[in-house]
């Protein structure tokens, strides 16, 4: 039977404590696929986020033991979207698999997922946590308001609770890499390139060590790009809105008149008009701001070192 690759792509971002954890638990999930299917082969990159830690060090190190290792190591912290940019970018294989270093996407779903695109039934196989456990209680209930928000406004379908965790075709990959956008919001993407997806259900599990590096307010940026990448619904918002306010605006003006209070009236009227003013440039200042980085075209990432260029660097 003729071979095939299987790229796993993970990125990391101060992961030192996670690595050898991961490492061995990738290790003996994909020992034994190729062990039940021999034609199975793999290829691990990891990419380097712009780690302040240990992180490069042991992919260095892993690199140098086992030539399947290969890592990416960016010139500074680019995000998690760039890391998985790159991961699929530089994956060789026929299949391409993302998940976290922190094995809160556990590699021993990895089996499964192959399998069922194995059947030709799927393209793609990712995960849905059936639960929030372990997360604390506001962020699960903004999580969820803001599914219910995009999924409203936006023609693409984005479902609740899927991770970045995903098996996919080589083909998928492709589709995915022909979206050369600069902000980019993959769970978005994901959905909007199509494939037939199998969604496996999981229970949400905690960090296997080191801590995580999402807080409120960058899940709340995480969720206005991912609105303002998906949809203008915004825009549309933002003109009802004017309009709704203009007439407000004229009925307390007619008001005032009839209770003969200029200052009133003129007031009102400065008020709506300037508040309502400032809401649309804002509205449309995000768009222009997102427009002004698309039109730029700077590199979504930029990358450092890889595994031959440390290599040579050794060898001399
Ligand atoms: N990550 C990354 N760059 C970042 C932040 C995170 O590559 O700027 C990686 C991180 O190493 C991990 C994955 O993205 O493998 C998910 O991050 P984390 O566990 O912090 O997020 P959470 O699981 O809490 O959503
Ligand atoms: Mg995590």
């Amino acid at each position: 039977m003729e071979k095939e690759l299987i790229s796993i792509i993970v990125p990391c971002y101060n992961e030192q404590e996670v690595l050898p954890l991961f490492r061995e638990e990738i290790l003996r999930v994909t020992d034994g696929m190729s062990d039940k299917y021999p034609h199975l082969e793999f290829e691990f990159l990891f990419i380097n986020d712009g780690s302040r830690d240990a992180t490069l060090d042991i992919l260095r190190d892993y690199s140098q033991d086992d030539g399947r290792f290969r890592y990416i190591s960016f010139s500074r912290n680019f995000g998690k979207e760039a890391g998985m940019l790159a991961g699929l970018e530089h994956s060789k294989g026929d299949y391409a698999v993302i998940l976290d270093a922190d094995l809160q996407h556990p590699p021993e779903f990895i089996p499964q997922m192959y399998e069922y695109i194995l059947s030709g039934a799927y393209d793609c196989t990712t995960t849905k946590r059936t639960s929030r456990k372990g997360e604390p209680k506001l962020l699960s209930f903004f999580s969820k308001s803001f599914y219910k928000v995009i999924n409203k406004i936006s023609q693409t379908r984005i479902e609740e609770s899927t991770s970045d965790f995903r098996f996919m075709t080589r083909q998928m990959v492709d589709a995915i890499l022909s979206m050369q956008e600069y902000n980019r919001f993959s769970k978005g993407i994901f959905s909007w390139v199509g494939f037939r997806t199998k969604y496996i259900e999981y229970e949400n599990v905690e960090r296997a060590a080191g801590k995580s590096t999402w807080n409120f307010w960058k899940l709340l940026k995480y969720a206005f790009d991912g609105i303002i990448a998906f949809s203008t619904a915004p825009l549309v918002f933002s003109v009802i809105l004017a309009i709704l306010l203009f007439i407000a605006a004229v009925i307390l003006l007619i008001f005032a008149i009839a209770v003969a209070s200029a200052f009133l009236g003129v007031l009102c009227a400065v008020c709506f008009v300037g508040g309502l003013q400032l809401f649309c440039t804002g509205v449309l200042g995000q768009y222009l701001a997102k427009t002004y980085m698309e039109v730029k075209k700077r590199p979504k990432y930029i990358i450092a070192e890889d595994e031959e260029i440390y290599k040579k660097r050794k060898d001399r």
